[in-house]
């Protein structure tokens, strides 16, 4: 049995996942947290927010995220791609600036205009 805690939205139900009952999920408040608790044990993913180097705009740094959520144990080598990158101003909002990042299958999308 694993202790979780539900993070997909404020109320953070506490969660029960039997990993030997096909991962049974307990104390969940709505579906959401069943699918949550089992992808959580399974296949952890996390989407993920940063900010990158840029150029010729009126900030240093520009916000990105991925476009999907990564693989959990991918975070670290994603993060260490991430900090490589230097973006030349302008860029657009939503711009893809690395397609398929480390190989997840996932882009690297800008989150504001700069
Ligand atoms: S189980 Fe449902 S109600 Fe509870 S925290 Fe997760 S999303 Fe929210």
């Amino acid at each position: 049995m694993t202790e979780l805690i539900c993070i997909i939205c404020p109320r953070g139900c506490h969660l029960t996942v039997d990993e030997t009952n096909d991962y049974a999920v307990t104390g969940e408040g709505c579906r959401r947290g069943i699918a949550y608790g089992r992808a959580e044990l399974q296949n952890p993913t996390r989407v993920l927010t940063s900010t990158v180097s840029i150029s010729g705009a009126m900030y240093r740094r520009c916000p990105v995220k991925t476009s999907a959520p990564v693989p959990k144990a991918l975070v670290f080598e994603v993060m260490k791609e991430i900090g490589k990158i230097t973006l030349k101003s302008p860029v657009s909002r939503g711009q893809v600036i690395r397609k398929n990042i480390r190989g997840t299958g996932v882009d690297l999308i800008t989150t504001r205009a700069l």
